[in-house]
């Protein structure tokens, strides 16, 4: 049976997200922004909490952990980079799968913007889940991992099959859209651009987007080696669009 996602604004640019196993209403939140907007969230739909799965450490990912698991008694799973901000339940790494209900999640090693970064993928429903790694036309800035690094997770990412929903965790897209038609004139990218903006002029996420959509216009996954990857991701960092 499927698994419900819910998506909903938290901060001032993250996703809340939630993930309910159909068959038996096991719920996982994945990484936790904001404690407050998730409980509210939760509550509005009369939902409980069954896991909290971080993909990294940063406050806007693990920072309302502790008041979850207080409020609803979740368990953590997360990798141990979390534990320099907030106690966990069962540390995750690469090939490990965690089961929510009758769903399963393997883990996959996506470090580069955090060393031990991870996202979760559903392959019965595919749906990723990928925390800073993967934006749409862009990706995660590399805090503490090395461009190699980052290249080899976003390559991991790009050969999940094409229907797989990605779940981002930021709301990035039309600045993303802005950098990435500096580098890139492909009509698919010029289309994409165009819904993205239309889409934000309506207050509209462009989250989720696809693994397909994303080989086709984001110039990151089209780098097609680290070389070009580091040098569009400094490009970026310095881009003033
Ligand atoms: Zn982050
Ligand atoms: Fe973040």
């Amino acid at each position: 049976m499927p698994l419900i996602v819910r998506q909903f604004p938290c901060l001032s640019d993250n996703y809340g997200l939630l993930a309910r196993d159909e068959a038996t209403g096991k719920t996982a939140c994945i990484d936790t922004p904001d404690a407050d907007a998730i409980l509210a969230e939760l509550s509005a739909l009369g939902w409980g909490l069954d896991l909290i799965l971080n993909t990294h450490w940063h406050p806007d990912h693990a920072g309302g952990n502790a008041k979850l698991k207080a409020a609803t008694g979740a368990v953590i799973h997360a990798p141990p980079e979390v534990e320099k901000t907030s106690s966990i339940d069962h540390p995750v790494k690469a090939g490990d799968v965690v089961a929510l209900g009758e769903t399963r999640f393997q883990v996959i090693d996506t470090g580069g913007h955090t060393l031990g970064h991870v996202s979760y993928f559903d392959a019965e429903d595919q749906i990723a889940f990928v925390g800073d790694t993967l934006f749409s036309l862009g990706c995660g800035r590399l805090f503490e991992g090395t461009a190699e690094q980052m290249w080899a997770s976003l390559s991991k990412l790009a050969a999940l099959p094409d229907e797989t929903a990605v779940y981002c965790a930021h709301e990035y897209t039309a600045a993303n859209a802005r950098f990435a038609l500096s580098v890139d004139d492909s009509p698919a990218l010029k289309a994409r651009a165009e819904e993205v903006f239309e889409a934000r002029a309506r207050g509209e996420p462009t989250v989720p987007t696809t693994i397909a959509r994303e080989k086709a216009t984001n110039p990151f996954l089209r780098a097609g080696g680290a070389g070009r990857f580091a040098e569009l991701r400094a490009a970026k960092d310095a881009f003033k669009g």
